[in-house]
């Protein structure tokens, strides 16, 4: 039997972020698109080939984009938005699209699922007419054809691009359906005259998060119709993140010749398979999206299991979701004792083809069963090692439980209101301040020893010093230290903590050119020293205002990284709530009264299935709990949000018992804050006032009305001024001005309500 192997899809952007590099020479102006089509050109080849050279059966082209896959999708239908729509230069038109020009808003973008990549959201409307645009599909396929290579061709699904668009209107998206697939039928054709028995990947994941019945009621007629089109054509849907056991009842009405499956994140597909007959089943088992080692003795399991039920010719070996939401490879990290455990793009490759290989073959070569037993010794070892276990840690989990904060929350409320005396309607801002390029500079120089401790320290300080004294003359009620020291609010905590590990090329892509290099949580967590006590004192002593202690949460921290996957993500939570409760009677300890816990990423996280929701906010709600329960009834405790729809989710933020929570409503203004009032939510809310995305600075006036506005909704006597979010994407001059003004608002709004 031949070996069985499909890769979903591969990292584009590059081993070296070529891609990017390349991008942003042309955005600026400094290279040509010709200079910017052969990287992208060499890219693919390359990505090709790392395939190919590992024996992957099924490769696929039009998984690379110079942006973005569901941009590319829109413009393969046209559905190109009308204010774009005169721009005649097809890349001028697709960077238009994706980055705005001076007149035309850049189209919206979004994460994508429960990842952290980010899409551009479709629009769509009567103005478009929706046709064929297949150039950009059938050049990377004769590319690939040229080198030896027959791709299978990655296309995003009619229904998945459908359920993600917006609509001008506010109409049903599913009203264009019929264009829509007219546009596909027509790629199918041109498909089957080209080559004979083409392999299209349809990528649906919209099928795993909870599909509604009229999207079920879709899904047979849809790709029946697609099926129809050309006998020649082989039609894969492809689901990932989650399982799909509803599409697959569907799909088995079809004469689709193949469904693939996450088994890693979708492991109730189990249940699914009884329902294929005669089809290709497409096995995710390698974990697509994060950064481990595969269990081989785990993963031939699963196979055998499935193929108790689903004929071995027909099964193939898969990764479980595209290669694009891991590093590229762990060639050139250092750490190589650390790294047997992992594997990123390149070396799930290698482990597509070896199961596929020991899978499929009647008997194992001795070569084979050596590294089978290898990576069992690799798993055993990892359980033990003392990386990994830290026996303080695992000693102080079993007793550390959830607490309540001390007294409820209105008892709290008083004492705290009587102790800060603070004015109605107080006014602060969400943490960071500019982030400057000398700060940045400042901050390589201290990593790579060009500068010294001392000379470091005294920067940062000077920068504490002129952002309190701002605030100070701006007038705002309880300050912050501006974040100076802190590249990101992740990657800060994560350096200072145990457990986790930073790579040296570990870029995955966050959207277009931007890549982010998420930590590694690998052993378990601690914090050997206070993170930010010294910090936070410091401009604490500068200032006789309340300074706000600054920390990030455990779910945001789990979520913008990779986290490890031999605990959960509850243990692995609960340990980062230990490290945060130190911190905060650290913190406590030097006087600090007033600590924001951010939970920047709380609402990113939700589970793209229902069922899995309540054990998410348990442990999202309890770790957050047990960091914070420390805290003095007279201590106030803030979080912060970064988002405003918080319709679904309102009880269990107000489980979370936090006393004053911050959110951004700038661009939302009243419509999502009735659910506030609507639930009779009790705690104080900040809700956003300043829209930080733009350079807008609003005026004394506008902040006035956009005050009043949520007055109408929340109390006076409950309710913060401050802006959507930090403020480190702006500059000194708009911050200034902007909180000037927001101050100034404030205190006439203050006025008038006395
Ligand atoms: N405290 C952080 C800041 O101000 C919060 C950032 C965020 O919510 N994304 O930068
Ligand atoms: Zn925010």
């Amino acid at each position: 039997m031949t070996n069985k192997t499909w890769i979903t899809g591969f990292s584009r952007i590059g081993e070296n972020r070529e891609l990017k590099k390349a991008l942003e020479l042309f955005w600026k102006g400094k290279s040509s698109k010709e200079e910017l089509e052969s990287v992208a050109k060499e890219l693919r080849k390359k990505h090709w080939q790392e395939q190919k050279m590992r024996g992957v059966e099924y490769i696929s082209s039009n998984d690379f984009s110079f942006y973005d896959h569901m941009l590319d999708t829109a413009v393969m239908l046209n559905a190109i938005p009308s204010r774009f729509q005169k721009i005649k230069d097809s890349t001028t038109l697709y960077f238009s699209m994706a980055r705005g020009t001076k007149d035309a808003q850049a189209m919206e973008m979004t994460k994508w699922f429960n990842t952290n990549y980010h899409y551009i959201v479709p629009e769509l409307s009567p103005s478009i007419s929706f046709k064929l645009n297949a150039d950009k599909i059938i050049k990377e396929y004769n590319e690939a054809f040229e080198l030896g290579i027959e791709t299978k061709i990655n296309l995003i699904g009619p229904l998945t691009f459908l359920s993600l668009c917006k609509t001008e209107n506010g109409e049903d998206p599913f009203t264009y359906l019929d264009s829509v697939l007219c546009v596909y039928k027509e790629l199918l054709a041109k498909m089957a005259k080209l080559q004979a028995n083409t392999v299209l990947q349809f990528e649906e994941p919209i099928f795993v998060r909870n599909p509604s019945s009229i999207l079920i009621s879709k899904i047979a007629s849809t790709y029946q119709s697609l099926c129809e089109v050309s006998p020649k054509n082989k039609i894969a849907v492809v689901t990932y993140f989650e399982h799909a056991t509803e599409a697959v009842k569907e799909l088995s009405k079809t004469d689709v010749w193949g469904i693939g499956l996450d088994f890693v994140y979708g492991s109730y597909n189990m249940s699914a398979l009884s329902e294929i007959r005669n089809k290709k089943l497409i096995v995710g088992l390698v974990d697509g999206r994060n950064v481990w080692a595969n269990d081989y003795e785990e993963s031939l399991d699963l196979l055998e299991k499935i193929s108790a039920e689903i004929p071995k010719e027909n099964m193939i070996v898969s990764t479980a979701a595209s290669l694009l939401h891991c590093p590229y490879s762990l060639k050139g990290e250092p750490h190589k004792d650390l790294y047997q455990w992992f594997s990123f793009g390149v070396e799930k490759i290698v482990e597509v083809v070896f199961l596929s290989e020991l899978f499929f073959s009647e008997n194992r070569s001795e070569k084979n069963e050596e590294r089978l037993n290898k990576n069992k010794q690799i798993f055993i070892e990892k359980r033990r090692s003392r990386f990994i276990t830290d026996d303080n840690v695992q000693k102080r989990m079993g007793s550390f439980i959830t607490k309540e904060r001390p007294m409820d929350f209105n008892a709290r409320y008083k004492i705290q209101r009587e102790k800060f005396n603070l004015p109605l309607l107080p006014t602060t801002t969400i943490g960071s301040f500019p982030q400057t390029a000398e700060l940045r500079q400042l901050r390589r120089d201290y990593k790579n020893n060009t500068i010294s401790k001392h000379d470091y320290e005294t920067q940062i300080k000077a920068y504490i010093d002129e952002c309190v004294a701002l605030q100070e003359e701006i007038g705002l009620d309880v300050l912050v230290h501006g974040e100076p020291e802190r590249n990101d609010m992740v990657e800060y905590f994560g350096e200072l903590m145990q457990g986790f590990l930073f790579t040296q090329k570990g870029w995955v892509q966050s959207y277009g050119s931007r890549c982010v290099k998420p930590p590694i949580i690998f052993g378990d967590v601690s914090r050997p020293y206070p993170m930010t006590v010294p910090w936070i004192s410091y401009a604490q002593s500068k200032t006789s205002k309340k300074m706000k202690g600054m920390l990030t949460g455990p779910v945001t921290i789990i979520n913008w990284s990779f986290a490890r996957n031999d605990i959960s993500k509850a243990e692995v939570a609960k340990q980062i709530a230990m490290a945060l409760s130190d911190e905060i009677v650290d913190l406590q300890k030097a006087g600090i009264s007033i600590i924001q816990v951010d939970e920047a990423a709380f609402k990113e996280g939700y589970p793209l299935r229902k069922e899995k929701v309540q054990e998410y906010e348990n442990w999202a709600v309890e770790s957050f709990k047990m960091a914070v329960s420390v805290a003095a009834p007279e201590t106030q405790i803030h979080t912060h949000m970064c988002y405003s729809d918080f319709n679904d989710i309102i009880h269990t933020i107000e489980s979370m018992d936090a006393d004053v929570i911050t959110i951004e409503t700038a661009r939302s203004g009243n419509k999502l804050l009735e659910i506030f009032k609507k639930t009779h939510y009790e705690h104080e809310i900040g809700p956003g006032v300043y829209d930080i995305h733009s350079p807008r600075i609003p005026s004394v006036e506008e902040f006035e009305t956009q005050i009043k506005m949520r007055l109408e909704v929340l109390s006076k006597d409950k309710m913060w001024v401050n802006p959507d979010c930090g403020l480190k994407t702006r500059s000194w001059d708009e911050v200034k001005s902007a909180l000037k003004n927001m101050v100034q608002a404030a205190d006439n709004v203050r006025r008038s309500l006395k």
